[in-house]
């Protein structure tokens, strides 16, 4: 049975398998935005143990309207302060954000492929 994932509505399809060996390149490289709506700030400070106020205050920075997980530098880039180098993971796993759980399924990837397949090595573009 494949795993590999398709969305209607997007040309490629992604294969999760390339996660394994990829060293977590969606939760690090260029500096970004990740995205946390107010009920996705209780989640992940209840799985961290925290009350919203230090939660925020500690991991999160104010973009415009909206809040947005910090990042640290790594060497001469930049990593989502909950990304895991040693298991290649995601601290907050149970509770990430939205944004990461639809990666790579983001409307702005629709017309932008050949972007994608340089961040993502488990996009499989079926026009290719
Ligand atoms: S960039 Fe793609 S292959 Fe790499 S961890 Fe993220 S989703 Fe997986
Ligand atoms: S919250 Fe987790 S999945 Fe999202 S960017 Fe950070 S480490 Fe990656």
């Amino acid at each position: 049975m494949s795993d590999v994932m398709k969305q209607e509505g997007f040309d490629y399809s992604f294969d999760p398998r390339a996660c394994e060996s990829c060293q977590g390149r969606c939760c690090t490289g260029e500096s970004g935005y990740i995205y946390v709506t107010k009920a996705e700030i209780e989640k992940i400070s209840e799985l961290l143990g925290l009350s919203v106020h230090n939660f925020v205050s500690e991991y999160l920075f104010k973009k415009g309207y909206k809040y947005s997980i910090k990042e640290r530098k790594f060497n001469d880039s930049y990593e989502c302060v909950f990304y895991n180098r040693e298991s290649n993971g995601c601290n907050i796993y149970d509770a990430r954000p939205n944004q990461c759980k639809t990666f790579p399924f983001w409307d702005y990837y629709k017309t932008r492929v050949q972007e994608l397949k340089l961040e993502c090595p488990g996009i499989i573009d079926e026009d290719s």
